[in-house]
């Protein structure tokens, strides 16, 4: 018996998108492959409505990597073994038995199924064949197992190829979503706070490839800042093939804010700034929307009024998804995607950076285009659009 595994991945949302389909499958296979690869033989293949993914190496090492593909439903380790019914019993004990350790540990009633298909008509068995042999080795041994074609939480299959036999009956759970650039690209305004990693992850699993700027204060902020923006975008690159992160040199445009304007407008201007930046950066990397972290009163500067305030500077679609979110809720997903412990970790924020003692709570569109009416808005822009680094993550070790 070989002992080779390749993965057997489905996709759900997929299926609803008619013409698109073809495009969709493409772009799914494309970010499976980058994110298990590079591997000697890796490819994909179309197996009735899901993907085989094979290479000339065992790829049970990169089942983590292929449920974290963004449009995967779940994933199937499947062992592939000799065209021979010993073998093919064999193997299918053994992946029982690792499916009810691994997903159904200490549940005495487990409704399975054994589903085989036969696309090589050469073999010498029949499917009813096929089944009781694999029924009568299996069921003596695992009691819970009761047998239910419909609604079966743990499905046997066998598929029966020309060369050889798929085996699986492990499932690890995928993201769902959409595959990361089908929806084209955003680009996310990432602070060091719990919220806009969160916001990138949910619109990213919504099928846009993610870009992501920080605007960083130093001298007024430490080196920290900066590390600690690195290390998220590192985290959510997790989910996607490639990542680019922008840094913004923040310092100047913050002083001239501090220096000319109203201090309780500084919030509010701090943010049309960053929406301006973002803008120009988003035009010149072909991202489409911005995305935030904001969510409706979460912060006093969080209202309709400052949120429309900041709006007005935009040129493009700003999405925030954590909009109607508790700040639980967003701990909690923030956790599952692993961006919790960088997020808390301590390192000042450019917006506390010369923080007024009373921001204003209700911008009007007139009075915040009166406090920014002393800046060189142009000017400002440009210079802090010329200053930003680009910088692609992982970076090299
Ligand atoms: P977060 O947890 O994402 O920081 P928050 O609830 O603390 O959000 P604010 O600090 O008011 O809210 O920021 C609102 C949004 O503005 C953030 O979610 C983020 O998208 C953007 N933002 C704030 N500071 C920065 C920064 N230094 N660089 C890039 N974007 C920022
Ligand atoms: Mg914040």
């Amino acid at each position: 018996m070989t002992n080779h595994t390749t993965l057997l991945v489905r996709y759900g949302e997929l299926g609803l998108k008619g013409g698109n389909r073809p495009a969709f499958e493409r772009s799914l296979c494309a970010n499976l492959k980058a994110a298990i690869g590079p591997l000697p033989g890796l490819r994909t293949e179309r197996l009735r409505g899901r993907i085989l993914v094979r290479a000339e190496v065992s790829l049970e090492s990169s089942l983590q990597r292929a449920s974290q593909v963004f449009g995967v439903t779940s994933v199937s380790p499947v062992q592939v073994v000799h065209l021979d019914l010993p073998p093919i019993v064999e193997c299918a004990v053994q992946q029982v038995s690792h499916s009810l350790e691994e997903n159904f540990l200490g549940q005495d009633k487990v409704l399975f199924r054994i589903t085989v298909n036969r696309s090589n008509k050469a073999f010498p068995h029949t499917s009813r064949q096929i089944i009781d042999a694999l029924a009568g080795a299996i069921l003596p041994q695992f009691p819970q197992l009761q047998v239910q074609l419909k609604g079966a939480e743990l499905d046997l299959e066998v598929d029966l190829r020309e060369q050889q036999a798929l085996v699986f009956a492990r499932r690890r759970p995928g993201p769902g979503g959409l595959p990361v650039g089908t929806l084209g690209r955003g680009l996310t305004l990432l602070s060091g706070g719990i919220d806009s990693p969160v916001a990138a992850w949910m619109c990213m699993k919504r099928g846009l490839r993610m870009e992501f700027v920080s605007f960083d204060s130093f001298p007024h902020t430490g080196p920290q800042s900066r590390e600690k923006i690195i290390r998220l975008a590192e985290q959510l690159s997790l989910w996607q093939p490639r990542t680019f992160l922008h840094i913004v040199p923040f310092a100047a445009y913050q002083e001239a804010i501090r220096d000319a304007c109203p201090s309780p407008y500084r919030t509010v201007l701090y943010r049309r700034a960053m929406t301006r930046i973002a803008c120009r950066l988003a035009s010149r990397r072909k991202c489409k929307a911005l995305v935030t972290g904001e969510s409706l009163g979460q912060v006093a500067s969080q209202t309709m009024q400052n949120i429309a305030a900041i709006e007005d500077a935009s040129s493009l679609p700003i999405l925030r998804p954590l909009i109607g979110m508790d700040k639980i809720e967003a701990i909690a997903l923030a956790r599952r995607i692993g961006t919790y412990e960088l997020s808390t970790l301590p390192a000042p924020d450019c917006c506390t950076v010369f923080q007024p003692e009373s921001p204003v709570l209700f911008a009007t569109r007139e009075e915040t285009h009166a406090a920014e009416a002393a800046l060189d808005v142009d000017t400002l822009t440009s210079n802090a659009v010329r200053g930003t680094e680009k910088l692609e993550l992982p970076e090299e070790a």
